[in-house]
């Protein structure tokens, strides 16, 4: 299957270009206390080793806004800055050199704040995106439309986007987020044929780690699948640094982008032997920070191993009290004793990354 992405133009935040041919961009939320410098640059350092590239933070408060100057120094990923009502903070936020803003324009208390905050995005050169999200969908268009339908989510983003671009502004990008997958897909398709501002895509209020990754992975494949998306955000209620994995496992599962191994590990059944699920965890860590794209096979048992994993770079599959390592579906090595395995298969890891690392 070929996806064909839809046109949009490009917005660069910082020094990272969303949209047009750009790749799709990987972004998080911080979800420490902004004012704790500290703290949110270690998350800010964490996201960023994870593959994120950009982050948001919440800017609650004037403490908040100034804290965001010693994080933007300091921080190796471009900043947004999202903010909810008050044009102050946006103003104080882009002196602070934040690199975009989240922020809707009609909810920041009339023509003045909101020509004071494009003025100020203008001269920073800052792009801002539009958030809709179903909860935040005004009266009057919940009226119309007998609730937050798609099609209020995006009667209500266009509302925003014109005090925008009556402004002369067009450095903008939109999401549209629902805990609805099949809400979020349809608001998603109908602002795409509307406009071609860069879209920010995600499921909000996804859920814990494994309902989250998977409402998300089913949401943003179906518009990635159709082309729909410039940069993603995958929301989990946990660590943010969990969104990093679920995000790029989604674009790689679609052939949109790659970063670090694919690890190929075999559901286990009957025939399993060896401690599989402790030897795919284990590799999983030793790979977590790997950036390298190759394939990893981690097969069960010694009948399918080989064969399943025949496109692998390198795998192991187990057997009665025993390992057989391949590469490339070919046999190269036997490990004795179960307890082996993982010490062994890592080390024989290592040695591959070695290999790799110098040609
Ligand atoms: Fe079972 Fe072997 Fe297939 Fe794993 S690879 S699921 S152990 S048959």
């Amino acid at each position: 299957m070929h996806i064909s992405r839809k046109p949009t133009r490009t917005v660069f935040v910082g020094n990272v270009g969303i949209g047009g041919n750009n790749p799709v961009r990987v972004q998080s939320m911080t979800n420490t206390d902004t004012r704790d410098v500290q703290a949110t640059l270690a998350q800010i350092h964490a996201l960023a080793k994870a593959g994120c590239e950009i982050v948001r933070l919440a800017v609650l408060d004037a403490e908040a806004a100034l804290c965001l100057r010693a994080i933007k120094e300091a921080a190796e990923v471009p900043l947004i800055a999202d903010i909810h009502f008050d044009h102050r903070l946006a103003i104080s936020a882009m002196e602070a050199g934040v690199d975009g803003l989240r922020i809707n324009p009609g909810n920041i208390g009339g023509k003045d704040h909101v020509d004071m905050v494009v003025d100020a995005a203008k001269a920073h050169h800052v792009p801002i995106r539009i958030g809709v999200n179903s909860g935040s969908v005004e009266k009057d268009l919940l009226a119309t439309f007998g609730g937050p339908t798609p099609e209020a989510m995006v009667q209500s983003a266009m509302r925003h986007v014109r005090l925008l671009e009556e402004r002369g502004f067009d450095q903008i990008k939109i999401s549209l987020k629902s805990s609805s997958v099949l809400s979020t897909v349809d608001a998603y398709r109908i602002m795409s044929d509307k406009v071609d501002y860069p879209l920010h895509i995600g499921v909000t209020e996804a859920g814990t780690p494994l309902r989250g990754a998977v409402k998300s992975g089913v949401g943003l494949g179906m518009l990635l699948a159709q082309g729909i998306g410039d940069t993603l955000r995958v929301s989990l209620t946990g660590d943010p640094v969990d969104e990093m994995l679920v995000a790029w496992e989604i674009l790689r599962s679609l052939g949109i982008r790659q970063r670090g191994p694919e690890i190929v590990s075999c559901p286990s059944c009957g025939r399993t032997e060896v401690d599989l699920i402790g030897l795919a965890t284990a590799v999983e860590k030793r790979l977590m920070h790997v950036t390298d794209v190759f394939t990893v096979a981690v097969m069960g048992c010694v009948v399918n191993g080989p064969g399943e994993a025949r496109e692998a770079d390198i795998g192991i599959a187990g057997g009665r009290d025993c390992g057989i390592i391949f590469r490339k579906g070919r046999i190269v090595r036997k490990i004795k004793g179960e307890a082996n395995l993982i010490p062994e298969f890592l080390q024989e890891l290592e040695t591959f990354l070695d290999q790799r690392a110098r040609t």
